[in-house]
């Protein structure tokens, strides 16, 4: 059977313009749900891949992005065990790896290097993955993750991406007993849910940012603890030695030596934006202080779960802002601008996508 056909918007080129694209699912096994997609976010990684700029992917067109999916089920396949026809359920950056590797076995599956990604990418069978910027998707049961009843869709899209790629590297400072000084290196979607997830870990978070306007924003609305403006000098100089961490999510170059500085001693820098150009370090800043850069993709099925739950449990709220499917270059070209607080979702439900 060939696929159903799902209405999405597409990239034809790196321009990285959108516009109202069709396509036949693929088809749909045992293992496999059909989701009617609900709402989605909007990553910079969604930027960076329409524009083709990743040194780790080429982009293929069409291209329809989109990994943070929270969809409702549609169909289930006869072996589909963990869900149900109505459930809401959610899909992250990845859709299928070997199942039999170390790493999948160990859960670290976003690092197996059959790894799938969710768009820009191919099944087993050569057919191209294409993302959540789409009416329908099919999924594996594997790669599904059950959205909590008292957890808003639009809210828990960004977790999807965004928040567990902060919460996978975040969660080895948990439960370390004392309170750790943390710093969050730019505040846009992924920064903004990394000091929400330091705060509710209990430390005492330090926002690092190129913006003042985001200052009071910081301090006020997401209650961070300090905040400091990258460039000025007499601010960063008063915090050297002074951070446990620093989860670095700058999408652009940025020299690294400015904010090692900033780290004590066995401080770590985790990297999680996707610079497009090589970054730099001098190398004695590591060595003298013990230091560590750590890169850190996404978080498994299981980090997704804990993430919810966490979520859940603390009572936690991003900020988002939730703009129709026909905005979405708009949105795009704002990120671009760094004009978002803090994440853009698309209500893709409420859009009408069918085409003219
Ligand atoms: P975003 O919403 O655009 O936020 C990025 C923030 O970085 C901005 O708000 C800004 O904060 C700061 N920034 C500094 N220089 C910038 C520049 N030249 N252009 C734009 N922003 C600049 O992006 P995001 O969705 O959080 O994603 C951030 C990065 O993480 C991207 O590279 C993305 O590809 C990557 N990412 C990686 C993973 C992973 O698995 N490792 C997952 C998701 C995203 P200030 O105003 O505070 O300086
Ligand atoms: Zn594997």
């Amino acid at each position: 059977m060939v696929g159903i056909i799902a209405n999405a918007w597409a990239a034809r080129d790196s321009s990285g313009h959108l516009s109202p694209y069709s396509f036949h699912l693929r088809e749909t096994g045992p293992d496999d749900m059909v989701l009617r997609v609900l709402y989605c976010g909007v990553d910079h990684t969604d930027l960076h891949q329409l524009k083709g700029e990743l040194a780790s992917s080429n982009t293929n067109y069409p291209l329809v992005p989109g990994h943070e999916v929270v969809g409702e089920v549609v169909q289930v396949g006869s072996e589909v065990k963990n869900f149900k026809v109505g459930d809401t359920v959610g899909v992250g950056g990845i859709v299928g790896s070997c199942g039999e590797c170390i790493l999948c076995n160990s859960n670290l599956e976003q690092y197996c290097n059959n790894r799938i990604m969710t768009y820009n990418h191919f099944y087993k069978d050569g057919t191209p993955t294409q993302g959540g910027f789409s009416s329908a998707m099919v999924v594996h049961q594997s790669f599904a993750v059950k959205i909590p009843d008292n957890l808003a869709p639009e809210q828990a899209a960004p977790l999807l991406c965004a928040g567990v790629t902060a919460y996978s590297p975040l969660k080895q400072f948990m439960d370390s007993g004392k309170v750790l000084r943390g710093g969050i290196l730019g505040l846009g979607g992924v920064g903004h849910l990394g000091v929400i997830i330091a705060k509710a870990m209990g430390h005492h978070v330090t926002v690092i940012s190129s913006s003042d306007k985001k200052r009071e924003e910081a301090m006020e609305h997401l209650n961070a603890d300090a905040f400091l403006l990258s460039s000025n000098e007499a601010e960063m100089k008063q915090a050297i030695n002074s951070l446990d961490y620093i989860l670095d999510t700058v999408p652009a170059f940025h020299p690294l030596e400015l904010y090692l500085s900033l780290l004590k001693t066995e401080g770590k820098l985790l990297l999680v934006g996707a610079a497009p150009k090589p970054l730099q370090f001098v190398a004695s800043d590591m060595i003298l202080g013990k230091k560590a850069i750590m890169g850190s993709y996404i978080g498994s099925m299981k980090d997704m779960e804990e993430l919810l739950n966490f979520w859940v449990e603390n009572g936690l709220t991003s900020m988002i802002e939730v703009v129709k499917m026909d905005y979405v270059n708009k949105a795009f070209e704002r990120m671009e601008r760094n004009d978002v607080r803090y994440r853009f979702v698309l209500d893709i439900a409420g859009s009408n996508l069918e085409l003219k």
